[in-house]
């Protein structure tokens, strides 16, 4: 049996980031960037004033304080947006406003809360140090700095950024188009009757989500029953598009795991016996030329080898330099007994942190078909064979917000 790890490695190792693409700013937020971004402006564009106040020179206010006031003349009113056109000279000021160009001959701002207006005149009460409350041009960046590099990714402050330096398009990865497919005779579709016999298809719903929170696309190849033929005329129909596949179900040794069948017709297939639940019977493998993972058909099983595998797959994709969730050290609210079968059990569970500690409590039974105890999950707890004491500390992996 393969660990998590070497599977991992094994699959990731067929993937490579995909071309990039030009988005708009305003589509740029979860992508990575695939070049840097220089800037081509300096930013800020032009010394600024950081105050509403009077713009004066140092010079003239030695000497100023509430004790005794400086009087200037108000010669000029400059208002965010508008360039200044008046020289400020010795015993002058101007009446600036945060983000106002900073007029020439002026070399400090003194803020309104430190003057008392006086007919056309302006007492200051303080002395002022040349440069106080002066941004200066280019001091958050400077034009031909490299700004963001490349494997960047693009937060809401990128995008900021981005637009700070009038730098409208951003060249990113492409996201990687997943289609999803569904197998099994039982599987009804949301908002037909269920007929005795027949389940909800749940797994398409969930690993659609996991495969947009991953930064992909999903491309619904629908429910295929087991049938071979069908599964294969699906896969053909809708591949086109994708760049690869992740059915669920079909892929057990049961009587109706076609699904294998139906891959093997269209490429090739490694079984894989991964030292894992729940999870163990999955594939992974090539199809059409493209990747695919075929995950196993219970629910909590299909999302968790998801989790694992597809989900770093998707990131390399997209360009995400770092693939793998955090794992952190909490411990065990209650003990796990060893498990005979030699699996590391990745256990679902809710953390919590009190006084800088964490603790992982289960959420309920964990049979891979019970889909609730990954309602409120925000960890993966990896429990090896040995099982684990109530109390003891072991690593999760982070897989929500605590
Ligand atoms: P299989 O891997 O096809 O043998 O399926 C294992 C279990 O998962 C069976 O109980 C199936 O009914 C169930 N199952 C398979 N596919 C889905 C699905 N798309 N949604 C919910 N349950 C599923
Ligand atoms: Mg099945």
């Amino acid at each position: 049996m393969l660990s998590v790890a070497e599977a991992r490695e094994r699959a990731l190792a067929e993937f490579t980031p995909l071309p990039s693409e030009r988005v708009a700013v305003q589509q740029a937020r979860g992508r990575v960037l695939a070049r840097g971004a220089d800037a081509l402006e300096d930013n800020p564009p032009f010394d600024n004033s950081a105050m509403d106040g009077y713009a004066v020179l140092a010079a003239d206010l030695v000497d100023a304080s509430s004790d005794s006031p400086v009087s200037l003349r108000v010669i000029d009113n400059i208002p965010a947006g508008k360039a200044p056109t008046v020289q400020i000279k010795r015993g002058c000021a101007a009446r600036i406003m945060t983000g106002a160009m900073i007029p020439p001959g002026a070399d400090a701002v003194v803020m309104i809360e430190s003057t008392e207006t006086d007919g056309g005149n302006v007492r200051i009460l303080q002395s002022a140090k040349p440069g106080s409350h002066i941004r200066r041009k280019g001091e958050s960046v400077r034009a031909g700095d490299r700004v963001l590099e490349p494997g960047t990714l693009i937060s809401p402050a990128e995008c900021a950024m981005l637009a700070a330096l009038n730098i409208a398009h951003a060249e990113v990865y492409r996201k990687p188009r997943a289609a999803v497919l569904s197998t099994g005779d039982e599987l009804t579709d949301l908002g037909a009757p269920l007929k005795p016999g027949k389940i909800r298809d749940s797994n398409r719903y969930g690993l659609w989500a996991q495969i947009e929170e991953a930064g992909g696309t999903p491309i619904d190849l629908g429910i295929a029953s087991d049938d071979a033929e069908e599964v294969e005329k699906k896969i053909r129909a809708g591949m086109e598009k994708a760049d690869l596949l992740i059915t669920s179900g079909g892929v057990s040794v049961g009587d109706h795991d076609i699904v294998k069948e139906a891959l093997l017709r269209l490429g090739e297939l490694h079984f894989w016996r991964v030292a894992m639940k729940p999870g163990k019977p999955q594939a992974f493998g090539r199809i059409l030329g493209k990747p695919v993972f075929a995950l196993p058909g219970n629910p909590v099983s299909s999302m968790v080898v998801f989790e694992l595998f597809a989900r770093p797959a998707l990131l390399k994709m997209g360009g995400r330099r770092r693939l793998f969730r955090r794992t952190v050290r909490a411990a065990m609210s209650q003990a796990v007994r060893p498990d005979a079968s030699g699996r590391v059990n990745y256990m679902r569970v809710a953390l919590t942190e009190t006084n800088g500690r964490l603790c992982a409590e289960l959420t309920g039974a964990q049979g891979s078909g019970i889909l609730r105890s990954l309602i409120g999950a925000n960890g993966l707890a990896v429990v090896d064979k040995g099982g684990v004491n109530a109390g003891a500390e072991l690593d999760v992996l982070l897989i929500g917000e605590i």
